[in-house]
Parts: structure tokens; sequence; C-alpha cells
């Protein structure tokens, strides 16, 4: 793209396509002239030219970086059988392929998958799946969600009432969200790796018995109105980049099966390696009764995103009045997507384990340096997830320039800056991204 028409790009933006969370009239995008590798082409509103590693992955999930040639050959081949069908009263391989490629990888015994089109449409089909089931078990009157403070699952009405209700979207639509049940945010911890490679993790542990009893009581108290608990798993992602302790997933697990819920686990951001594990409920040892994914899921080619469930969950629903779950949108399972997710898991099982560590030790070693700054109130790493946490909200305009200016790409919100970088970033890659926040920070916070 000329450089003068990614300027003008920009300008005709303006006023005329809405952004995530942002005014008609906010500040203008920047105008992207390519992607490929990890690397994004960049002009900026006063058009500057940016060349710059992509810290976002874009919103975690090119995680194997732009026009992968896998993936790009992968959708050319789709692309020339079928684009899209119906998936009433059809089927095609890519789906069938990628179904039994999920249950395969899923943690714990998952034996039904239902493909969606975003994460927050997952979501609404989880709660509904949830709901469907207790109603299908003779529990009709279960309709609420037990979930924890902090949380993010998307923006469609039922995923919001389920997100925080403080930093969440609740406010805007006051009388309108479900009121569901809150369990205080789990207390944080922190996973150490030692140079041997052993894992530990640390938190106050006091204050994880407080909380225990606190969701126990909670869950005794509305047993009878509560269908699931909705969690994700270990890393609270747009909620705020907050890592929990894996035995509070635990805690969850069993106050589920002890009050009759089934567990709805959002992998939606963990899913496929991210946190160093595959999935992030396997830190916990924990089986979900449902499970979302998506993000990742395609290699952020293609929007996509998919229910798993176990087979009681799926035997209660046949035997049901209605015998079938009741969703059923346009882009069900679209070919297109699912051949690039197909083409992305085989990627995602042949790397992950070397990448995600790397990425890790890396991000974990390069980000201490904010530790020290002014300004800064916490530095944490979970697999390749890098935090700089500061001690008010961030400038994000100011940020975002200081770290292209440095070469990197970063978005950060309210008090974070962070990377969830593609896990083929070069160990360069790392530290440039690395070296990018911190110098961002130090120049504009400390
Ligand atoms: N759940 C989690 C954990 C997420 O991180 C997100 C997206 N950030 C969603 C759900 C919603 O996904 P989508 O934006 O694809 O609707």
């Amino acid at each position: 793209m000329p450089e003068r028409s990614a300027s003008s790009l920009a300008s005709r933006d303006r006023g005329l396509v809405w952004h995530p969370y942002a005014p008609l009239d906010g500040p203008t995008p920047y105008a992207v002239r390519s992607a490929s590798g990890v690397t994004l082409e960049l002009c900026a509103p006063d058009g500057g030219l940016y060349t710059a590693t992509d810290a976002m992955a874009s919103w975690w999930c090119a995680i194997h970086g732009y026009r992968n040639p896998r993936l790009d050959a992968a959708a050319h081949e789709q692309i020339d059988r079928f684009s899209h069908v119906m998936f009433g009263g059809l089927t095609h391989e890519p789906a069938v392929a990628l179904a039994e490629r999920l249950t395969a990888i899923a943690p714990g015994p998952m034996a039904h998958v239902f493909f969606a089109d975003s994460g927050s449409v997952s979501v609404e089909v989880a709660l509904k799946l949830a709901l469907q089931f207790q109603a299908a078990v003779g529990r009709p009157g279960r309709q609420r969600f037990l979930t924890v403070r902090g949380g993010y699952h998307g923006d469609t009405f039922a995923a919001m009432s389920v997100c925080d209700p403080v930093d969440g979207l609740h406010s805007a639509f006051p009388g309108v969200l479900a009121r569901q049940v809150f369990a205080p945010r789990p207390p944080a911890a922190r996973l150490v790796v030692a140079d041997t490679d052993e894992e530990r993790w640390e938190t106050d542990e006091s204050a994880l018995a407080v909380w225990t009893d606190e969701v126990r009581s909670l869950a005794a108290q509305h047993e009878g109105e509560l269908a699931a608990v909705v969690v994700e798993p270990v890393l609270q992602g747009a909620g705020g980049m907050y890592v929990y302790h894996p035995d509070c997933l635990r805690v969850l697990r069993d106050v589920a099966d002890e009050h009759g819920l089934l567990l709805v686990v959002d992998e939606i951001a963990t899913g496929f390696g991210r946190t160093g594990r595959l999935f992030a409920s396997e830190w916990a040892g924990v089986a979900p009764d449902i499970l979302c994914v998506g993000k990742a899921l395609t290699g952020g080619y293609l929007t996509l995103a998919a229910v798993l469930a176990t087979s009681r969950v799926g035997d209660a629903i046949t035997a049901s009045a209605h015998r079938a779950l009741l969703h059923g949108p346009t882009f069900m399972a679209n070919p297109l997507a699912c051949a690039v997710a197909n083409a992305s898991l085989e990627l995602v099982e042949s790397s992950w384990k070397d990448d995600v560590p790397r990425v890790a030790r890396l991000l974990h070693e390069h980000l201490s340096p904010a530790r020290g700054l002014p300004g800064v109130h916490d530095v944490r790493t979970l697999g390749a997830v890098g935090v700089v946490q500061l001690d008010g909200p961030v400038d994000v305009a100011r940020v975002t320039r200081a770290a292209l200016e440095r070469g990197v790409w970063v978005r950060p919100f309210r008090d974070l800056v962070y990377t969830m970088p593609p896990y083929v970033c070069t160990d360069d890659d790392v530290r440039r991204i690395a070296a990018g926040i911190v110098g961002a920070v130090e120049e504009v916070h400390s």
C-alpha cells in the first residue's frame, strides 16, 4: 500500500468505522501496510512509517505468525474446494477432522463438539448448554452461574453477565444483565521456575484458605439456583492478566461436583499452549464438563471457536425433550476456518513444547529490569505471557508510540503493558519485545 493511501485510509476510517471500545471521534488508528511473520508494517496517523515486532499476536491469536506458509496453503487448498456450506443437514471433512483432533487433545474426556463463530458466542452456547443440561436432569430452576470476580468471557449479553461486575460492562446495561453469583477473585499466585526447570506455585496460603471457605459457602447458599461454575483457568486475561493458583481451580471442580453444578472452563485465551501447558486446566489436573476454545484455534486467520462437552452432558441433552443443543449459527463450522484450524493445531502439536518454554524464559529474564522502575507495581510472567503492571492507568497513546519507536507493537489497557507474542518469535524478537516494553514504560511512566 503506498504511503499516502495508508494515511488517507486512516482518515477515511475515522468517524465511519467503530473500533473496539473506542469512540467514533477517538484517536485515529494506525494503518496496516503489511503483516508477515511476526512483523507488522504500520503507518501512523501523522504519516510516519513503523516496522514493528508484534507483541500482541493480534489479541493472542496469531501464534504461528502472519502469512504462515502452512496456514496459507491450508486456506488456499480449502478455498479451491469450497469456502462455506451450511452445517444444517450437511457435514464436511474439515469440521469432522477438527472435532476429532480437539476431543483427542482436550483436557479430560470430551466427547462432543459444537462449532461457534467467535469466543463470545461459544460462551453463550456453553451457558445455554449448562441450562439445558440442568433442565434435562430435572432441575429447570437452576438458571444462574457461579463465577469469580476479575473474569472476562466476552461481550454478548450472557457472556457479559459473568464478566467482572465492576470492571466489566455491567454499569453500562443496568438491569439488563442476568444477575450471577460472584465469588471473590482467587488470591494472586506466581509460578517459580528454577534453573533446573522445576516448577513451583507460590501464593498466600491463608488467603487461599479464606477464599476456599467463601466459595464453598456461596455455592452452598445458592445451590438450588446454580447451573454451573464458569471460569478462566489459572490466568484471567482481559480482566487483568492475573494469575491464580491451580488449587483454586481444583476447589471449583470439587464445589461443582458437591452441588450438582457443571464446570465450564473458558480456555479461549489460555488454550493451545499459551500458559506453558497445552490447556491451562492441566496445571490443576482438572477436567471440565464444558470447555470453550477460540482465538489461537485458527492461528488468528479466521474467526472460529468451539464448545466441547463430556458424554454425560451430551447424553443428557439427547435424552431431553428438545433432544438438541438449541443453537445453530449461519457460519457454523465454516469449512475454511476449520481447514486452517486443522493446520494450526498440527503446528501447535509439533512446536509448542519447544517454543512456549523458550519464549517464557526470555520474557521472564528480559522483562525483569522493569521491576526496579518507578511507577511499576508488578512484573509477572506465565508461559508466553509477560506483564508489566503500573501503579496507575497507562498512557496508551504515548506508550504505544514509544514502543513503536523501539520497533514493537503493543496495545496496553488499564494499568497493564503486556505481551502475548507469537510462538514463532525468535530469541531476538522476544528480547526486542521485552526491551521495547521496558523502554516505553521507563520513557513514559518513570
Ligand atoms: N473469553 C476469554 C477468556 C477471552 O479472552 C475472550 C476474548 N478476549 C473471549 C472470551 C471472547 O472472545 P471473542 O472476542 O472472540 O468473542
